[in-house]
């Protein structure tokens, strides 16, 4: 995986960088909300230790149900393929956890919910998967020639010939949440400025396929779309050359702000609130691992803070 240049290591020295040369949504939100949290978790690749994920692999395994049925049309096989990644990433739930509910049952209702809504749309015949356009994960050089962006795409389709990419997302929040969280949406608004550059068709909307389960609800399964102009893409585009800039200067000065608004909620606050730099090192030794953030890898190594979308 292509990596960014070092031109200066003054703060924290002996930590290994591999900051990613492609910029997905993850780690577009992780600058945006702190540049200190991008250097300790996108350019060092620092995760909390242990951190539960039995979560991560329920939308995993949700995910190679959808992509095995639409490749091979066959229930039985995506079921299959479906369980077999269930038993190698998850595990059934403790009773009285958070998500104590997505459990090996619950994911087989859930793919027979979805299943009965594929069938139900393939009936209808308006929408077409379309193959070798834009697949799995997908890289653009922005207009200054030097960004590079990314996204994965679960599937890009037509919709009555018209072009649509569509995401599928396994969540325990309910309609009125996600549809809050759509626009703006740096994931769903990177997804179609990719699709339009590598098609050079705008797409008319983003599809985006609820799978809701939680405590009370689900599964249910629920459709919601999202649409970008030309406009506001060709302004997103503009944004994310601006926000690549200003990591190259943090970069150039090895200065990594503090965005103490945000600290609340952060797993590193127990290394920021440390006096100095030997301490802060501890306490990222003491509960951290390294592992180099790559948007490419499979869904069970997704950011724990989009666990909830994903
Ligand atoms: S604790 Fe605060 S300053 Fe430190 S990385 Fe997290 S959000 Fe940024």
């Amino acid at each position: 995986m292509e990596t960014m240049p070092v031109p200066r290591q003054t703060f924290m020295p002996e930590v290994k960088r591999k900051e990613p040369a492609i910029r997905d949504s993850t780690i577009v939100m992780k600058q945006k909300t702190c540049r200190r949290l991008y250097f300790f978790e996108v350019v060092c690749g620092f995760r909390l230790r242990g951190r539960a994920t039995a979560y991560l692999a329920f939308g995993g395994a949700y995910h190679v149900f959808r992509e095995v049925l639409e490749k091979t049309q066959d229930l039985t096989e995506a079921l299959k393929a479906c369980m077999a990644y269930w038993m190698k990433y998850g595990s059934e739930p403790a009773v009285g956890t958070k998500y104590d509910f997505l459990t090996g049952r619950r994911l087989m209702a859930s793919c027979e919910e979805a299943f009965k809504h594929w069938k139900a749309e393939k009936a209808q015949g308006k929408i077409e998967v379309i193959r070798g356009l834009v697949e799995g994960p997908a890289v653009v050089t922005l207009s200054d020639k030097k960004t590079k962006i990314g996204a994965r795409f679960d599937q890009v389709t037509r919709w009555d010939g018209r072009l649509m990419p569509r995401d599928f997302k396994s969540t325990s929040k309910n309609k009125k949440w996600f549809e809050r969280g759509l626009e703006p949406n740096d994931q769903f608004s990177r997804q179609s400025l990719i699709v339009w550059k590598l098609s050079s068709e705008l797409p008319f909307c983003t599809s985006v396929e609820l799978l809701v389960n939680s405590k009370k609800e689900g599964p249910a399964i629920i459709p919601l779309t999202t649409a970008r102009t030309e406009e506001q893409l060709l302004k997103f585009e503009e944004g994310e050359i601006y926000l690549s800039e200003e990591l190259a200067n943090c970069r150039e000065k090895d200065m990594w702000p503090m965005e103490e608004k945000q600290c609340n909620y952060c797993d590193f606050r127990v290394v920021c609130r440390a006096p100095t730099e030997r301490a802060m090192m501890a306490q990222l030794n003491a509960g951290f691992e390294q592992k180099t953030w790559d948007f490419t890898a499979a869904d069970v190594n997704a950011d724990p803070g989009e666990a909830e979308a994903e």
